[in-house]
């Protein structure tokens, strides 16, 4: 069976946010202080997410992301992701990580059965990164990644969030790392989800960044692959990784977008910035996992054609993207 919308898109990867909890505090993602947390009775017990995922492989997801808050941080999430990976009908299982817990962590992720890992790193420079997360250590994450790629993993997606005058000036640093390994590194337009009003003056959109790269660097477009994200692809002539583009602000990807997120709550949401969900607790109560599907159909039938963040900024609320995932 294959999960399809009103507007024809088919619906094979679900984004799944084991918690809200998070051990940085990145400040495109939240507020130095004054986060409000879960408490643990609201998050999604392990088999409750199980049973969720499970609905949604049975209608079609092929692809599941694990994502935060922090993901790591989570107690009891290795053998939670060992139960996943096992879910018949899953293609593949992935994480999205800040990397700070990998060192210790990587190689019993692997043994669980994930396929990839992609890590969000936003400087290369140990007083930018630690400014820019409120207190990450770039060194404690280097060596994760290094740890991930001795555990078996293959090299890392990199996902950077661009800012001007932030972290704009190291645009041809993070694409150099693609040059002799097989990285890949997306570059990311910063979306206004905390409403900060600094937002306009820092977002750098995806053309100009890719502007910048390609000044100093030849670059080939690529195709993308199946069950790809909304990354436009493109490879330095000659380098080994591969350097990809995410604008959902300049050129939204909603026309292609394949997603459906279940947040740290429990809420199954269509589109990262539409209120619409439905609270799945009061289903999970119930035995029966039918209603669970039928759910999870409504909620991709209803999904909205595209998102006007960037047109409705002003009267939007802030995206908790900690609590939803990302
Ligand atoms: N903690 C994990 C991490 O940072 O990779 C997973 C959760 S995080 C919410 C998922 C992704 O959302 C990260 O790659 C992060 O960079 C991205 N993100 C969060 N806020 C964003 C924003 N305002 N604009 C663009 N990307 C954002
Ligand atoms: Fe934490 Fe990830 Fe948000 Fe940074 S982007 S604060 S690491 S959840």
């Amino acid at each position: 069976m294959g999960l399809t919308d009103a507007y024809g898109r088919r619906i094979n990867y679900l984004r799944l946010s084991v918690t809200d909890r998070c051990n940085l505090r990145c400040c495109y993602c939240m507020p130095a202080e004054g986060v409000s947390k879960l408490e643990h009775r609201d998050l999604l017990s392990y088999e409750e997410l199980l049973r969720v995922s499970e609905a949604c492989v049975r209608e079609g997801v092929e692809k599941i992301r694990v994502t935060g808050g922090e993901p790591l941080v989570r107690k009891g999430l290795v053998p939670f992701l060992k139960e996943l990976s096992g879910l018949a009908g899953l293609k593949e299982l992935v994480l999205t990580t800040n990397g700070m817990l990998l060192q210790e962590l990587a190689l019993p992720l692997r043994k669980a059965g994930v396929a990839r890992l992609n890590i969000s790193l936003d400087s290369l420079k140990p007083e930018t990164f630690a400014r820019v997360t409120r207190g990450g250590d770039l060194a404690r994450v280097m060596s994760g990644i290094v740890t991930a790629e001795k555990a078996g993993f293959p090299p890392v997606k990199i996902n950077m969030v661009v800012m001007r005058g932030i972290n704009d000036q190291e645009i041809l640093d993070f694409a150099a790392l693609t040059l002799k390994k097989a990285y890949t590194v997306r570059f990311i337009e910063y979306m206004p989800t905390l409403c900060d009003h600094e937002w306009g003056a820092q977002c750098m959109s995806g053309s100009e960044i890719l502007q910048r790269i390609s000044e100093r660097y030849p670059l080939l477009p690529l195709v993308s692959a199946e069950m790809a994200g909304p990354a436009r692809n493109f490879r330095i002539e000659g380098a080994a990784g591969a350097i990809g583009i995410i604008t959902p602000i300049s050129g939204h990807f909603c026309e292609s977008c394949n997603r459906i997120r279940v947040t740290a709550a429990g809420r199954v949401r269509s589109c990262l910035f539409s209120e619409q969900g439905v609270d799945l607790k009061p289903l999970l109560a119930m035995s029966d996992d039918d209603t669970l599907r039928q759910t999870v159909r409504r909620i991709v039938n209803e999904k909205p054609g595209r998102h006007h963040l960037a047109e409705e900024q002003e009267e939007k609320q802030r995206v908790n993207m900690s609590r939803i995932g990302g």
